[in-house]
């Protein structure tokens, strides 16, 4: 595959970064997780990409990273990239702002760099999945700002991920430090009760997710499901209709118990698949009532 580094489009193999580079040593780096979905005929939807971009540059603003590119740069290097690889099949993004500077000083501002590599990934399905909360709690807001994707952060949710592995679990859920849900180790986390759609408001210190975002919007404008983004405890889902996860990688999974107790029937609920059939045609661009977010390119 090809990826973008130092200003062009290059081998992967020959993007490189030395092991003094700042944002290896310090997870100095902001980053995104975006796809382009394949549609057929060499040509893929760019789903979100504004939104995406956005993230990546506010997240930049809000650590004292200076982007070397705005907006319109870095969504024409994406298109480009996409292109260039033309894999006949959905591709992961994966761009990255990143602090260059070589040698010590931590606290120093460095100046920053782009980078982006693409993998072809297999087309989302929804699967089921068993949870558990971890003992390590989600880093406060006040501590390392949530609302975006940042490298550095992301020990915390690796040793959640850890923790529950060796305990014999799948997904890690985070609690905040006062005992509230907030995500998965790398997801959104939504419920389904009484008929709502429940998730953690952003403030707690979850990721501002695109799909969350996407979701929120097609339970209040089309489903008519009400939603309600409030402070909620693991009780309040051990007793949950539906519990599901959402996020670009994975789409829309199904948590089918937590913490040992079982939730609905144990196999993913009504709404979940519903809501990951609606997805899966805003993803490939055929729901024409959210033309904004689609974005699609075509190889000539
Ligand atoms: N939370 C965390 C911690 C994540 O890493 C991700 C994946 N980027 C998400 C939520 C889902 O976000 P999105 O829908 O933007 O992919």
């Amino acid at each position: 595959m090809y990826a973008y580094m130092s200003n062009r489009i290059v081998p992967e193999e020959r993007a490189r970064i030395s092991i003094r580079t700042h944002a290896f040593n310090y997870g100095t780096c902001a980053f995104e997780g975006m796809k382009a979905f394949y549609l057929g005929k060499r040509s893929w939807n760019l789903y979100r990409v504004h939104d995406h971009a956005n993230r990546l540059l506010e997240t930049c603003k809000r650590i004292y990273i200076d982007p070397p590119v705005d907006h319109e740069q870095l969504v024409s290097i994406i298109e480009r990239l996409v292109i260039k690889n033309g894999n006949p099949g959905d591709t992961y993004i994966r761009p990255m702002i990143y602090t260059s500077h070589e040698g010590l000083g931590l606290g120093r501002h460095s100046p920053a760099e782009l980078a982006i590599y693409c993998m072809p990934v297999n087309k989302i399905k929804r699967r089921e999945f068993t949870a558990m909360f971890s003992s390590t709690v989600r880093i406060p807001p006040k501590a390392v700002p949530s609302y975006g994707k940042i490298t550095g952060m992301y020990i915390n949710s690796y040793i959640a991920q850890r923790d529950v592995v060796e305990r014999g679990g799948q997904i890690a859920l985070l609690k905040d430090v006062n005992g509230y849900v907030t995500e998965a180790f790398g997801m959104n986390l939504c419920m389904i009760k009484k008929g709502r759609l429940v998730t953690s408001p952003v403030s707690v210190g979850v990721l501002d997710g695109i799909t969350r975002r996407t979701l929120i919007e097609l339970c209040r404008n089309d489903l008519g499901i009400k939603v309600e983004e409030k402070l909620y405890t693991p009780r309040s889902l051990y007793t949950a209709d539906e519990v599901f996860l959402c996020g670009t990688g994975g789409g829309i999974n199904s948590i089918v118990s937590v913490d040992g107790r079982r939730i609905g029937n144990g196999k993913g609920g009504k709404i979940t698949k519903r809501l990951f059939e609606v997805y899966w045609k805003l993803i490939h661009a055929k729901n024409p009532r959210y033309d904004d977010w689609y974005h699609v390119i075509s190889a000539k």
